[in-house]
């Protein structure tokens, strides 16, 4: 019998459902390759939602995305909403879909497409062969330590203040995510921090030294995350997996993902505690060319790889999908951000098509 899933899609704004138009057709053929069966459930988040209900991630939201195997999202946000006050604004959804759902650990792939070497800002010898995840935890540290503020002193002198803070639960259960990662790949993990400056580093370090005696097939090092930034663009080859915390993880993903040059093909899946994930591509809503056709919608279909990978185990679909995405660029298919010269300049939906054909081969 076919496994079933239920998949929420929140396609979201500008060009969001564009590119899950894309990503549905592609999953449907996976059902038929794989003996998958997907139940489609879709629900309103960030300006889409605003319209409708008038807040950025209504209720029913959450309860049907927790009431699913895996969440597809594509895009929220857009020039109309700008001026709402921010906990109104599509971003307010995005933020309470991740705490709502618990997602502490986010997973960046930067991954370099042979076919599209030429995109990266580095040498083609630097960046050939480049495969790196960046895990970041993504719900703790400086962004939401406390104390938080802005103070007057008693000179009369404002004081800003943020607090980076980690409990020892925090760091295993993002260590944990990131050794498992590991070793789905080439077991090899980078433990990234500033434990010669920060005690919330000394206690990272601990406890994923500690944490390595259980996963004695995956080999752990660590990196301060000053020489990290640096080895990242000198020799970006030497990582395979990384793990660190929410603001060197801010800093490194967004790094390590511009190896690759082409924000257009950048996916990402945030992980909680549950098991539920949210998989969706690193891009905006690119409301510049909403509608138009014009979207590259494989940031999209690499992210529902992800999804099929991380959020319901189906390893063979999600390479099969990886493959697919590969050799549609092999035979020429490029849309408007990855044009060059000698190719076949595609819109969105043709893309799809294009892709859909590869994949039923
Ligand atoms: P953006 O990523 O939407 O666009 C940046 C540039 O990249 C634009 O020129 C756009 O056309 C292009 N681009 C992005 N995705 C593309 C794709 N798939 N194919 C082809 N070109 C693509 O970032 P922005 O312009 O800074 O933000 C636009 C809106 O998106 C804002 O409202 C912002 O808040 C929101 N945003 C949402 C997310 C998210 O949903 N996770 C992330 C970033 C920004």
């Amino acid at each position: 019998m076919a496994q079933q899933y239920r998949i929420t899609l929140l396609p979201g704004d500008g060009i969001g459902p564009e590119i899950m138009a894309v990503a549905v057709d592609v999953l449907k053929v996976l059902e038929k390759k794989f003996d998958l069966q997907f139940e489609f459930q879709e629900a309103l988040i960030g300006g889409a939602a605003i319209e409708a209900t008038g807040e950025p991630l209504p209720a029913a939201t959450l309860d049907i995305c927790r009431n699913s195997d895996a969440v597809l999202l594509a895009a929220i946000g857009g020039y109309k909403w700008d001026s709402l006050p921010s906990h109104l604004r599509p971003e307010a959804g995005l933020l309470g879909l991740r705490a709502g759902l618990e997602l502490f650990a986010n997973l960046r792939p930067a991954k370099i497409i042979p076919q599209l070497i030429d995109a990266s800002t580095l040498k083609r010898e630097i960046v050939e062969g480049v495969d790196i995840m960046v895990v970041r935890e993504l719900t703790g540290g400086i962004y939401f330590g406390k104390p938080k503020g802005i103070f007057d002193t008693e000179t009369g002198e404002k004081r800003g203040v943020n607090t980076m803070a980690y409990t020892e639960s925090e760091i295993d259960r993002i260590g944990r995510v990131a050794f498992e990662t590991a070793r789905k790949r080439q077991g090899k993990l980078c433990s990234v921090d500033k434990a010669n400056v920060l005690e919330v580093s000394q206690l990272w370090r601990d406890r994923m030294t500690k944490l390595a005696a259980q996963y004695p097939d995956v080999e752990l090092t660590h990196l301060y995350v000053d020489n990290a930034a640096m080895q990242l663009v000198r020799a970006p080859k030497q990582f395979d997996t990384i793990v660190t915390g929410n603001l060197f993880g801010d800093i490194l993903s967004d790094a390590a993902a511009m190896l690759t040059g082409s924000i257009g093909m950048l996916p990402s899946a945030s992980l909680g505690a549950s098991g539920l994930g949210v998989f969706e591509p690193v891009h905006g809503s690119a409301p510049d060319i909403a509608g138009l056709d014009k979207a590259n919608p494989l940031a999209q279909v690499l992210s529902t790889a992800m999804m099929l990978r991380y959020g319901l185990n189906q390893a063979a679909a999600a390479d099969y999908l990886e493959k697919g995405v590969l050799q549609v660029l092999a035979n020429g298919a490029r849309t408007g951000d990855i044009m060059s010269s000698g190719m076949q300049l595609l819109g969105c939906r043709a893309m799809g098509e294009a892709l859909i054909q590869v994949l039923e081969k």
